[in-house]
């Protein structure tokens, strides 16, 4: 039997439709049906090529939701919760760290672990299928299988994406206080997300600077208390409109999660002295932001912080507190799209666009007869 999967060939090539071998599975693997994938701006950019050292043909979906198929000797999730077949889980996209090299047990940064591997990011798809894009999901021994907590459902979970732990993630890289004036620059996944989580933790205020309008009211369902238009309203009011909103100070921290260089230069304006910026939406490289040393960090005396992807840490406790919190969350409600196998070019369009904020890639939904792969 085979499985049929949507591979990113090449960059700046539309995704095919191609047949990959079942594999074998080893002691202490797992293999999924898969029940959903996201569609996250990191694809996009993938799809472009924009990410270094990417082994093409690859199957995108680094973050899932799929059925246990079969298992070999594996009987619990990560946390000793039992799983069988037939049960609903999602896994963390990273792993193969090893724990044993200086980035981990000396700088404890398990993110520039040289054995890190990412599923959907840093496979081939001839090694198997190692992505959400796809009709299974092979989890390699040692990839760690959550079962999702109770009540959350597969369209929160995913929903949320890998942009619920990213968000999660430069929130608590702030160490914001409580009372903080927290600013958000983006209204995409990981925008929403930060907002949440920084109402959550118990920013005195949350300000989304962002567009479309609709990704705005969607900032204002999940905690922000202020929302600003990235394309209707000016830099020079937005900015007066913080400083109107901090007693002319400017914010205390600024998450960026805007993936434009142009947010940048506003994030640091918009900050008061002695606050802290996250960066955290420029995953991939989109170019170069103008800073002013003097006046944007070291007269500011600025806590600039980078937050590149996350760790298992983020992803289980940004789960749990969206467990708790999922009446006001309701993250399925960012899903704008599903598209089965065949239809992941026009996912990746529509996420690029902003024509939808989160699509996700189902593949039961797929059509079209196979294509020769
Ligand atoms: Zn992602
Ligand atoms: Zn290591």
């Amino acid at each position: 039997m085979s499985i049929r999967a949507a591979v990113l060939t090449a960059p700046g090539k539309a995704p095919e439709v191609w047949d990959i071998p079942d594999p074998s599975l080893e002691p202490g693997s797992v293999l999924l049906e898969t029940v959903a994938s996201e569609v996250c701006g990191t694809d996009v950019h993938l799809s472009h090529g924009r990410l270094a050292g990417v082994p093409y043909p690859i199957i995108p979906g680094h973050v899932s939701v799929g059925r246990i198929l079969e298992t070999r000797g594996v009987a619990k999730d990560f946390s000793g919760a039992p799983v069988a077949s037939g049960d609903v889980v999602t896994f963390y996209d990273v792993h193969e760290v090893c724990g044993a090299c200086w980035y981990c047990l000396v700088a404890k940064q398990p993110n520039r672990c040289p054995s890190r591997r990412v599923y959907g990011i840093t496979y081939s798809a001839k090694e198997g299928p190692l992505g959400g894009w796809a009709e299974r999901i092979y989890l390699k021994p040692g990839v760690k299988l959550l079962r999702l907590p109770e009540p959350l459902t597969a369209d929160e979970v995913i929903g949320g994406g890998c942009g619920l732990f990213t968000g999660f993630a430069a929130v608590e890289r702030s160490g914001m206080a409580l009372g903080d004036a927290v600013l958000v620059q983006g209204a995409g996944p990981v925008g929403l997300s930060a907002a949440a989580f920084a109402a959550l933790r118990g920013a005195s205020l949350v300000i989304v600077i962002g567009a479309p309008a609709n990704r705005l009211e969607l900032a204002r369902a999940v905690g922000a208390d202020v929302t600003l238009s990235l394309t209707e309203m000016p830099p020079r009011e937005r900015a007066a409109r913080v400083r109107d909103l901090t007693g002319g100070r400017g914010v205390d921290v600024a998450i960026e999660a805007a993936g434009n260089p142009a947010a940048i230069e506003e994030g640091f304006r918009l900050l008061r002295d002695g606050g802290t910026y996250v960066i955290a939406g420029h995953y991939t490289d989109v170019g170069t932001a103008t800073v002013n040393f003097h006046t944007d960090v070291n007269r500011k005396h600025a806590d600039v912080r980078g937050q590149w992807g996350t760790d298992f840490t983020h992803v289980w406790r940004a789960l749990t507190l969206l467990a708790k919190h999922r009446d006001r969350l309701r993250l399925d409600r960012v899903i704008g799209g599903r598209y089965g196998l065949d239809e992941a070019g026009r996912a990746l369009a529509d996420v690029e666009s902003l024509a939808v904020t989160k699509a996700i890639i189902v593949p039961s939904k797929t059509t079209r007869p196979t294509a020769a792969g």
